[in-house]
């Protein structure tokens, strides 16, 4: 499944307000972290009835829960909600990993469980780094003597 993308410009205010508002979060405005400007939705291609949602900020304790903001477009408006959710209790087993990965999503997502979601801009960007390292490295061979 490709991931959904849709993305938004973070709404700065309501971000902060919404972090100084965690009980277990950056707590102070000056330790808050650094919020990127633009914000990806994290689901796999999904319903325009549900509402697209990016973290942004990951509990430390155990079992915490992450803050997500959720945004969905309708009427020309664009309206926007913050809300504190338990990460989602799916874990993928695969042969090669003792640990298992767990989905980065939240309880109860729509659409697939992070693993099974592609993101087509970071496979290209990706792709481009691995052909930056050929060409390098066919650079650098053709050099020797
Ligand atoms: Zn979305
Ligand atoms: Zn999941």
């Amino acid at each position: 499944m490709l991931q959904c993308t849709a993305f938004t410009e973070l709404p700065e205010m309501g971000a902060r307000v919404a972090l100084m508002g965690l009980a277990d979060g950056p707590g102070q405005a000056s330790e808050a972290p650094d919020l990127d400007d633009f914000l990806l939705c994290e689901l796999g291609e999904h319903d325009e009835a549900v509402e697209h949602a990016a973290q942004l900020w990951s509990a430390s304790a155990p079992a915490g829960r992450d803050l997500w903001m959720f945004w969905a477009d309708g009427g020309g408006r664009r309206t926007f909600r913050f809300t504190e959710l338990l990460p989602c209790p799916a874990v993928i087993h695969r042969l090669s990993v003792k640990e298992g990965d767990a989905c980065l999503l939240y309880d109860r997502h729509p659409a697939a469980h992070s693993w099974d979601v592609r993101d087509p801009l970071a496979d290209l960007m990706a792709e481009r780094i691995r052909e930056d390292v050929r060409r390098d490295r066919d650079r650098a061979d053709e050099e020797e003597p």
